[in-house]
C-alpha cells in the first residue's frame, strides 16, 4: 500500500516514490508467503507405487532415516522436491525479515542500520535463490548428497565464482545496465557500493585501499548531513534497482511452484515494470510506457463479470494505485502480488477448473 502523503513525512520528498516501490515489493513478498501457507505449497505429496510402498514407509517414518529410504525406494524426486519448496520460502521468508526491517530503518532515518541490515540478505539469501533458479539440482544434490557444507557455502572461494554467473544468466547478459548487480554486491574496489558502505557503517576503522579511514578519524565520527544525504539517496536508487531485479526471479520461482496461470504471471510482471517504471524513470510518461510495455495489446480481464480493460485512465490507476473494471467497478488494490486473475478461464484455457471470467 503507499504511504498516506498527508502524513509528516521523516525522508525527503524525491525518495517517497523509492520507498513506495519497495514497500510494493515488501507487499508482494507477504501476499506471496500468506498464500503458500494458505495453500500448504510447501508440502510435497507422494505418489507411491503401490500399497506396499507406502505401509512401508509408515513404518520407516517411526524410527529410522526416511528420507534414504525415499532415495533408496525411487522416490529422490519427492525428496528433491521437498527440500526445494522448503529451501525456497525458507529463504524467502528469511530474505523479508532482514529486508522489510531495512526499509523501515531507512524510512525513520537509520540510514546505515538501514544499509548493515541488507549483507546478509544481498550477499547470501539471494545467492542462494539464484542459485536455485539457475541450477537447483546442482545446489540441491550438494545439500543433500555432501558431507561437508563448504561444498555449498556461497561465500566460499570456490563457489563464489558462481554468483556472478548466475546473475549474468539471469540478466541474460545485458551490458547496458545502469548498475553492475554483482560489483553492487560483492566489489571492494568503489565507495558507493554494498560493501562501501558496509565497511564504513560496520567498522570504525577500515584500511582496504579504497575504503581507507582518514588519519585521526574514526569512521561516522564527523559524518555530516550532505554525505548522509549521499548514502540515504544511493540506498533509495539502489535498492530499488537490485529489488526490480530481486522480485522478478522470486515471482519466477513462485510461480512456478504454485503453477500459476500465464495471464496471472503476466499480469504481475506488467505490476512490476509499471511500478519500476514509475519510480525509477523521471523521464518516462505515460504514453512512453504505454509503447514501451505494449499495452494496447494486453487487455486486463475483470475477473468477476469478465470485462476486458484497456482504456489509459485504468492503466495509469492500476499503475498507481488500483485496477478498476469500467463494467462492474470491481476494484483490486495493485500494491502486492495479483492473485485474483488466477481464476480467470480463457476460451482456448477450457482443461481448466474454474469458469468466473468467462472471457
Ligand atoms: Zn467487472
Amino acid at each position: 500500500m503507499q504511504i498516506d502523503k498527508k502524513e509528516n513525512l521523516k525522508i525527503s520528498e524525491e525518495f517517497v516514490p523509492f520507498y513506495d516501490f519497495l514497500n510494493y515489493c515488501r507487499a508482494c513478498f507477504l501476499s506471496i508467503i500468506e498464500y503458500v501457507d494458505k495453500n500448504h505449497l510447501s508440502d510435497e505429496p507422494i505418489n507411491y507405487k503401490s500399497d506396499k510402498d507406502r505401509v512401508i514407509f509408515e513404518d520407516v517414518c517411526k524410527d529410522k532415516d526416511a528420507e534414504q529410504w525415499l532415495i533408496d525406494n525411487g522416490y529422490k524426486d519427492v525428496v528433491f522436491n521437498f527440500y526445494f519448496k522448503h529451501l525456497f520460502f525458507s529463504l524467502l521468508v528469511d530474505f523479508c525479515n532482514y529486508y522489510n526491517a531495512s526499509i523501515d530503518m531507512a524510512f525513520n532515518g537509520n540510514i546505515y542500520v538501514a544499509w548493515a541490515l541488507l549483507r546478509k540478505p544481498l550477499q547470501e539469501t539471494l545467492a542462494y535463490i539464484e542459485w536455485l533458479y539457475v541450477d537447483k539440482d546442482e545446489l540441491l544434490k550438494l545439500m543433500i548428497e555432501s558431507n561437508d557444507v563448504k561444498s555449498y557455502e556461497i561465500m566460499n572461494k570456490k563457489n563464489k565464482i558462481k554468483i556472478k554467473e548466475h546473475i549474468d544468466k539471469i540478466q541474460n547478459c545485458k551490458s547496458t545496465e545502469i548498475l553492475d548487480i554483482y560489483d553492487f554486491r560483492y566489489s571492494y574496489d568503489k565507495e558507493l557500493t554494498l560493501n562501501g558502505i558496509l565497511q564504513a557503517a560496520n567498522h570504525l576503522i577500515t584500511t582496504r585501499p579504497v575504503l581507507k579511514t582518514s588519519p585521526s578519524g574514526l569512521n561516522f565520527i564527523f559524518q555530516n548531513g550532505e554525505r548522509i544525504y549521499r548514502d540515504t539517496g544511493f540506498y533509495y536508487t539502489a535498492i530499488s534497482y537490485v529489488m526490480t531485479y530481486t522480485m522478478d526471479v522470486i515471482m519466477k520461482i513462485f510461480a512456478d511452484i504454485a503453477d500459476l496461470s500465464e495471464y496471472t504471471r503476466a499480469m504481475n510482471s506488467l505490476n512490476l515494470k509499471l511500478k519500476e517504471l514509475h519510480t525509477m524513470s523521471d523521464q518516462i510518461d505515460y504514453k512512453k510506457a504505454k509503447e514501451l510495455l505494449e499495452l494496447d495489446l494486453i487487455p486486463v480481464y475483470c475477473p468477476v463479470c469478465g470485462q476486458s480493460n484497456s482504456s489509459d485512465e485504468m492503466w495509469i490507476k492500476f499503475a498507481y494505485s488500483h485496477f478498476e473494471c469500467s463494467k462492474c467497478h470491481n476494484k483490486i488494490n495493485t500494491y502486492q502480488y495479483l492473485f485474483d486473475f488466477e481464476d480467470i478461464t480463457f476460451v482456448n484455457e477450457n482443461h481448466k477448473d474454474h469458469n468466473n471470467g468467462q472471457v
